[in-house]
């Protein structure tokens, strides 16, 4: 069904979840995410649903393979929830109200703390894949909720980094780059009071744009009123922009890094999102090839420069 085994050449889990391939086809006129589905209440707003064919569970599944002490096994406990965004099937979190995404983002806040407080969760994982160039199977606008028992390997990397920044110059990693960003200028996408939208100098894809938060937060639990409310308006302005750059709703992975749930101080780590689009032009996708996938290193055949630019001249319109 589903475990944990550990590869001990790349030092990291995977996280094998067979019966995932069961997932039924849906039928095409049914939507399970739509009030009246007997899946969800009748009205909502936003709202958390369980994941049908979770990865991480609690209690897990038991392990179908037992371990050695080359090739650990573990149990893959934890939880994965499913965001709906809204109760329209067809819409897209760029076309929903400010006010609706602010609702979205106390819900993201909510369920971060809630899970935090959890023993056996050390990193709470919230992200959105959008569009059938993603894989998406739900069309529905919905997003998701992976609560790890263990850092992933990603977020263990930028907390490496932000504390080897930390111990050697004293300050935040994060916002060191922000700074540097403003200095130079050029992959500067637009701010609002709390948020900078950046293309980073270092980014793999060509559309990546990475949100900060202005104020050294590590989390959504630090968040005031006034910062859901920015970072909600700063969304849309990002994702309004991207649906206007080729006039077509813009696929993309959204993902949330904040600091782990493990117990551990992370004060050292800084909030931020960041948007992996697939396209690299209008008609092309950026597939992660031989390069990106067998040695690590992405080539990003465009200019963060010349995206930011063009990015800052799209106008944030609903299509
Ligand atoms: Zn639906
Ligand atoms: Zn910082
Ligand atoms: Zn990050």
């Amino acid at each position: 069904m589903s475990e944990l085994r550990w590869n001990p050449v790349l030092r990291e889990w995977v996280a094998t979840a067979t019966h995932r391939m069961d997932r039924p086809q849906l039928p095409k006129d049914w939507c399970p995410f739509c009030p009246g589905s007997g899946k969800v209440p009748e009205e909502y707003d936003v709202h958390i649903y369980s994941n049908d064919f979770p990865t991480f569970k609690t209690p897990p599944y038991t392990p179908i393979i037992e371990g050695t002490e080359l090739f650990q096994v573990q149990p893959s406990v934890g939880v994965c929830d499913v965001v709906l965004y809204t109760p329209e099937h067809n819409t897209t979190l760029a076309r929903l109200p400010v006010d609706h995404i602010v609702k979205l983002i106390r819900l993201w806040k909510a369920r971060f703390e809630e899970l935090a407080t959890r023993e056996e969760i050390h990193y709470v994982f919230e992200f959105e894949n959008k569009g059938e160039v993603i894989g998406v199977t739900m069309p529905h606008p919905h997003g998701q909720i992976y609560a790890f028992p263990f850092i992933p390997p990603k977020i263990q990397t930028e907390l490496d980094s932000a504390k080897a920044h930390q111990e050697r110059t004293g300050r935040c990693l994060f916002c060191d780059i922000m700074n540097e960003e403003r200095k130079d200028g050029r992959r500067i996408v637009g701010e609002n009071d709390d948020f900078l939208l950046v293309l980073p100098f270092y980014a793999r894809f060509p559309y990546e744009v990475h949100i900060f938060s202005k104020r050294h937060l590590q989390d959504f639990s630090q968040f005031e009123e006034r910062e859901i409310r920015s970072l909600a308006s700063i969304l849309k302005f990002i994702l309004l922009k991207y649906d206007n750059l080729y006039g077509f709703s813009f696929p993309y992975m959204m993902v949330i890094h904040q600091g782990p749930t493990d117990g551990a101080n992370y004060d050292y780590f800084h909030f931020h999102i960041e948007f992996y689009p697939p396209y690299r032009s209008e008609t092309k996708l950026k597939y992660l090839a031989g390069c990106e996938s067998g040695a690590g290193t992405f080539i990003n055949d465009s200019s963060p420069e010349e995206k930011a630019e063009l990015l800052r001249m799209t106008e944030p319109l609903s299509l």
